[in-house]
């Protein structure tokens, strides 16, 4: 493997001219992989990948993953709160591991964003941000989208198997929601999926969890290190705020309850990939949804 990356390196050393940056990423670890001439080995850097763009968090429209999952080229746009690069991600085999290589090329004088040296860091930073969420966040409640969920619980879980810790993932679906629709309309529907993503949202840690629509009217809540006792009474306190809450709309009252299904992965299943994950949820979700509704399964 070593001998391949050595010559692709080589052989990409001509692009360093045409680029700002290029380098290759394993997406999954989020590290940069380089050739150390001294010790004539590929080494797995310290720094983490998103380090480039002074955050301190995974990048949420990350292309590299997107790259790596799809087998394809993308291309986006980003901002390390100095200079706007335009950035490609490509997969490459080096071996028989999957790697990402990825090019940055520095387009903050081209006129991407008029009048750049006017404007502070943070309207351009809101400007990027907003182009490079609209691919990863749903448009009606404003919350991540399914494939938010496919690009980043792999990586949740590879995090939590390395660090031994707990991953536990609820699957939740509105009770009954077609006869909200029914008997008052979409639009009141529309209203409260909206609310329904938002009283999540505000019930879970802000750093770290996060949720995401995963179609109509079923939602998926990441908790990261959260053992699955933990996970059920969030779950508990989630499912009594829905019920509690009157959600208004015209001049409708209008009440929903919610039911919930959770899996946990720790120590004996971090090899489960993400389909048998959401599987798993899901059948405790039909199971909570079989028996009565309106409650939470572990
Ligand atoms: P259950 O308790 O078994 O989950 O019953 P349910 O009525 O919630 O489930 P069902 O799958 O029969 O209906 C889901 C409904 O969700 C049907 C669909 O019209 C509605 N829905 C899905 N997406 C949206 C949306 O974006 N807006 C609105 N207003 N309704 C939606
Ligand atoms: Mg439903
Ligand atoms: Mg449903």
């Amino acid at each position: 493997m070593d001998s391949n990356l050595i010559s692709l390196i080589d052989n990409l050393s001509m692009l360093t001219n045409l680029y700002d940056v290029v380098r290759i990423v394993d997406p999954l670890i989020k590290k940069t992989i380089y050739y150390d001439k001294s010790k004539g080995k590929v080494e797995i850097s310290n720094n983490n990948c998103y380090d480039f763009w002074k955050s301190s968090e995974y990048c949420p429209n990350c292309i590299s993953i997107r790259a790596y999952n799809e087998n394809d080229t993308f291309v986006k746009i980003e901002y390390n709160k100095e200079k706007i690069y335009m950035l490609m991600a490509s997969p490459i085999t080096i071996g028989d591991k999957k790697y990402i290589f990825e090019m940055f090329k520095d387009i903050t004088d081209t006129g991407i964003i008029e009048n750049i040296y006017n404007k502070t860091v943070a309207e351009i930073q809101y400007f990027i941000k907003e182009m490079n969420d609209k691919i990863i966040k749903d448009e009606l409640t404003g919350i991540y989208n399914k494939r938010f969920i496919y690009e980043r619980l792999p990586i949740e879980i590879l995090k939590s198997k390395s660090l031994k810790f707990p991953l536990s993932i609820i699957m939740t679906d509105i009770d009954f929601f077609k006869s909200v629709n029914d008997n008052y309309g979409h639009l009141a529907g529309d209203f409260i999926l909206f609310e329904f993503a938002s009283l999540i949202k505000s019930s879970i840690r802000k750093d770290n969890d996060w949720v995401a629509r995963y179609g109509g009217e079923e939602f998926i809540i990441v908790l990261v290190n959260t053992d699955n006792n933990t996970a059920f009474k969030i779950s508990e306190k989630i499912r009594k705020a829905v019920e509690e809450k009157v959600f208004e709309f015209d001049d409708n009252k209008i009440q929903i309850t919610s039911s919930f299904g959770i899996y946990t992965l720790d120590e004996n299943n971090f090899n489960l990939d993400i389909k048998a994950i959401i599987k798993y949820a899901d059948e405790k979700l039909y199971e909570a949804k079989r028996t009565g509704r309106n409650k939470s399964i572990k």
